[in-house]
């Protein structure tokens, strides 16, 4: 996806600051962020959200999580985190390569708005 921003950042066309990659994944920090830890993590795969998920996206769906999991528990310690991931346009995707955000650092308030 030529003009997608999340891709340029997987291929480092765009600056970023990587806090984890392996084979399947990048997170990198989130450059507006609403919490002390912000860190988008994504596929490598331009996927666009996880309502294009098929089964292919079995093994990449658990790479995210579990990437999302190492992370937040690295960033964010004993005290927990959220782990959001926004869908179409009533969702609130602005991005659309898919991202789980992990948020934390500070104590969460239900329901979002
Ligand atoms: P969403 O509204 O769920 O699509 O979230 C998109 C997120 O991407 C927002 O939190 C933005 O701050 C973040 N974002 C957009 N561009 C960049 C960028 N170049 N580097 C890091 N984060 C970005
Ligand atoms: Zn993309």
């Amino acid at each position: 996806m030529n003009d997608c921003i999340f891709c340029k950042i997987v291929v480092g066309e765009i600056p970023s600051t990587k806090v984890y990659e392996d084979q399947w994944v990048v997170a990198f920090k989130d450059i507006n962020p609403v919490a002390p830890v912000h860190i988008q993590v994504i596929p490598k795969e331009h996927i666009k959200s996880v309502a294009e998920f098929t089964e292919d996206h079995i093994n990449i769906a658990g790479r995210l999580l579990f990437a999302a999991s190492e992370i937040g528990r690295e960033h964010c310690g004993d005290n927990g985190f959220r782990v959001v991931t926004n869908i179409g346009d009533d969702g609130g995707q602005e991005v659309k390569h898919l991202h789980l955000h992990v948020i934390g650092g500070r104590k969460m308030t239900w329901p979002p708005g």
